[in-house]
């Protein structure tokens, strides 16, 4: 038996990792709660996971000012369920903060971030007793000595300081990434623009993903509770996604196995997803399916087989293959992977995309937005910080001739 092999049986005969689910129809406070504390009893309560920490960060996904029915955000009284049961399994004197990174288009700043609070409706949570929203813009740049891609980060200051982290994301898809879900939400603890030059450096999806698992590994939570009532399909995660009513909570104290059951509720192949696909590469728990025990039902039941998934074009494959790399990529970005463009109807010319683009590739010219292809690197940042859901993914006339589609939405 290989070095590797012996490892994966390791992990499949002494542990298995609980994901709990739970059906939740609506954003009511009191049948939030309910959902979001039955989720969390099935692996184990909150008490287990608080354990007398003192000061608890919750980490939601607050990607950029958007309202809650977009679906981009953590919904507000997702958040204030939580903040109910906390105060009710913990002792006195727990201070709670709710503090994340936004997407690149929200500078980190003070005044930035109470514009992002109140867009997403969050603003009113600051008045709750010992409940404070971040306005800390400080950061600090910490080594990581087990990273694989990353040795050092720039972490911000309250996810340092909180004793544990409890962290809530969205039940999204990501036209990079094709997910996002709790691995990915932790790059919020990365300081603002850090991000896009993280982006930069790490152009293909397999790095990039990997990437974020050094991140996750780095500062894990000791929790997960994923705000899946109003979910996001398509193009996610920015508002060029569909929002869909997905009507459940997910719990799990594994960030990587609670990405894996909502992949599969996805209907994903698990391996069609880069991060798991590292995650097994890295021996990680997680990303095994058997070594998953599911509290609240089966995958079957729960399935939606009809999630439209983001449709980007076969890259990962051949961004691993260094002479594939060098020589044919150039080709494949420019033709048969989909590449932004301004939809007209929508777009306002606010800026955003051609100062958040890290390659420089987005000018605009009497009143258009011109794109240098040359340069774009297929991040898809400029469709995920788009307000309007002004930038359109599609494929080139090549692109469009062998994939056979006119575009990806
Ligand atoms: S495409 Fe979106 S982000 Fe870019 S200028 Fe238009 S509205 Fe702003
Ligand atoms: S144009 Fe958009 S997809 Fe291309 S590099 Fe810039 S932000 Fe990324």
């Amino acid at each position: 038996m290989s070095e590797n092999q012996l490892k994966d049986n390791i992990g499949s005969t002494m542990f298995k990792d609980k994901v709990s689910i739970c059906r939740c129809p609506e954003y009511k406070i009191e049948i939030l709660a309910d959902a979001i504390e039955n989720c969390v009893a099935k692996i184990g309560g909150f008490k287990k996971f608080i354990r007398g920490a003192k000061k608890i960060l919750l980490k939601p996904n607050l990607l950029s000012p958007s309202k809650p029915e977009l679906a981009v955000t953590t919904h507000p009284l997702f958040i204030e369920a939580v903040i109910q049961l906390i105060k009710k399994y913990s002792g006195p004197g727990c201070s709670i903060i709710i503090a994340d990174s936004p997407g690149v288009s929200t500078g980190h700043t003070k005044k930035e971030l109470l514009k992002l609070y109140k867009q997403c409706g969050l603003t009113y949570l600051d008045r709750i007793e010992n409940v404070s929203l971040n306005i800390d813009c400080n950061y600090l740049s910490v080594s990581f000595k087990d990273g694989v891609m990353l040795k050092k980060m720039d972490v911000i200051k309250p996810a340092l300081d909180a004793d544990i982290i409890i962290n809530l994301p969205k039940f999204k898809t990501h036209s990079l990434t094709r997910i996002t879900g709790a691995v990915k939400n932790m790059f919020g603890i990365i300081y603002g623009r850090t991000k896009t030059l993280l982006h930069a450096k790490f152009m293909d999806t397999g790095k990039f993903s990997n990437m974020l698992l050094d991140v996750y590994l780095y500062k894990k939570p000791v929790l997960n509770i994923m705000d899946g009532i109003l979910g996001m399909e398509g193009e996610g995660p920015g508002a060029s996604g569909i929002p869909r009513n997905t009507g459940l909570v997910l719990a799990s104290s594994n960030a990587l196995a609670l990405d894996n059951v909502m992949a599969q509720l996805m209907n994903f192949n698990i391996l069609d997803i880069p991060l798991l696909r590292n995650a097994k590469e890295r021996h990680l728990n997680g990303w095994d399916p058997s070594v998953i025990e599911l509290c609240g039902g089966n995958i079957g039941e729960f399935t939606m087989w009809d999630y439209r998934i983001p449709k980007i074009s076969p890259l990962d494959h051949i961004a691993q293959n260094r002479v594939l790399n060098t020589y044919l990529m150039p080709f494949i970005r420019n033709n048969l992977s989909v590449s932004p463009y301004q939809d007209k109807t929508k777009c306002t010319l606010c800026g955003i995309c051609i100062e958040i683009c890290p390659e420089n590739a987005i000018e605009e010219e009497d009143k258009k937005l011109v794109f240098d292809y040359k340069k774009c690197i297929r991040c898809y940042c400029c469709s995920e910080m788009c307000p309007e859901g002004a930038i359109e993914l599609k494929y080139s006339f090549i692109g469009n001739l062998i994939f056979g589609r006119k575009n990806i939405k």
